[in-house]
């Protein structure tokens, strides 16, 4: 069995190893040579919208993507001669804000106020409904922050607009939440659901930071609506694979910010902390497979690493800590490994992640984003 992934960064590279354990081989798509995943798959070096590449993996059994913004042709071209998993509507809601917010709304999902923006007069208007301070987010391409403004004042309003460059985005109103949390699923083929214990995450500058999997005592009402929210997304969108949704949690009340049709960073504590990881369990529900049981091990944090300062040394003497290196040039802002921590009790937890603090905070090298945590 062979399994084709389009894009080879970090995702791809656990998702590839993942289907190793599994016996099924597996094929990335990227058109770097230092792609993170090419030392572990068959690689074929090539953009992802060059119909080259999509001829080197005519061969695979089903195909799948590490990206919200697969090109829609490449996904086209491959579901005419394969499964493409998640299928090509999860892609096109989780590729675009606009419709990832249309999404919630009508499973009647709460989200922050928010307005679909074509024109600066949009913009004006939007933010005289919505109110100060708000968030102009481009509607496809951004990630981890990028892509998106905070607007204070009605007069900054141009400003904002025109940095982006004038391409379609949406304005929402800025959230006072009391924590970030998100909930990750896997869904096989036969409509079996598995849920992994919801997580609390931290992000600075935008960019997750710390991801914590909470034990049952501790998600209170949440558990309960983060499952059912995100069983309704599965089930609407027949998806198969796995989904991340990204909530804020505000006085009592869940508010959804995102979703990403593909295994996500808030997850990468399960390769450590859960009978089955996400990447084992997506590989294993697009190729058919039973699904694995998502039981939380035990108490268990995943810590980023990111930027030219990060360096594995200083995990090397923490005890329970296992490292994931990605391989990836350095550079300001960008994720190039992470740790898992699984600990015997959560007051272990709690001090390594006191004494790592320093390790934690976004360093001044990195370019200030717009909406994250406030810039
Ligand atoms: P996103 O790319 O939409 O996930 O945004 C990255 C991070 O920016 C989020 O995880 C939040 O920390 C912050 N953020 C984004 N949108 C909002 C919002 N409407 N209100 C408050 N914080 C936000």
């Amino acid at each position: 069995m062979r399994v084709a992934i389009l894009g080879g960064g970090q995702l791809a590279r656990m998702l590839a190893i993942a289907a190793h354990r599994l016996g099924i081989e597996p094929w990335v798509v990227d058109p770097s040579s230092e792609a993170p995943a090419a030392p572990v798959a068959r690689h074929v070096l090539g953009d992802l919208d060059d119909p080259r590449s999509w001829e080197a993996i005519a061969h695979c059994d089903v195909a799948t993507a590490e990206i919200d913004h697969a090109p829609d042709a490449a996904l086209a071209w491959l579901s005419d001669r394969m499964p493409v998993r998640p299928g090509p509507r999860a892609f096109s809601v989780a590729g675009d804000r606009l419709a990832e917010k249309r999404l919630f709304g009508e499973l009647g999902i709460d989200t922050a106020p928010w307005a679909q923006v074509d024109s600066l007069e949009d913009l004006r208007s939007a933010l005289d409904r919505i109110g100060l301070p708000a968030i102009l987010k481009l509607r496809c391409e951004g990630y981890d922050g990028k892509g998106q403004r905070v607007i204070r004042s009605a007069d900054e309003a141009p400003a904002a607009w025109q940095s982006l460059g004038g391409r379609p985005a949406i304005v929402e109103g800025r959230v006072e939440f009391d924590r970030e949390v998100s909930v990750l699923a896997a869904r096989g083929v036969d409509g079996d659901v598995r849920f992994w214990s919801p997580v609390e995450n931290r992000h600075e500058a935008g960019i997750l930071r710390l991801s914590r999997p909470l034990a049952p005592e501790q998600t209170g009402f949440f558990g309960h609506a983060g499952r059912r929210f995100v069983g309704s997304i599965l089930d609407a969108l027949d998806y198969v694979g796995v989904l991340a949704v990204e909530f804020f949690e505000v006085g009592g009340r869940l508010v959804a910010n995102e979703l990403a049709c593909r295994v996500h960073n808030s997850g990468h504590w399960t390769e450590e902390g859960a009978e089955t990881s996400q990447f084992e369990n997506h590989v294993r529900a697009i190729t058919g497979l039973p699904l694995g049981s998502t039981r939380l091990l035990g108490p268990t944090a995943m810590v980023n690493l990111i930027g030219t300062k990060a360096s594995p040394e200083y995990w090397h003497t923490v005890a329970g800590a296992r490292l994931h290196w990605y391989g990836k040039r350095p550079a300001p802002g960008r994720k190039v490994g992470h740790v898992t921590l699984r600990t015997a009790t959560p007051e272990d937890l709690d001090a390594i992640l006191a004494a790592a603090e320093p390790q934690l905070l976004p360093t001044v090298e990195e370019p200030s984003r717009a909406a994250g945590a406030g810039d």
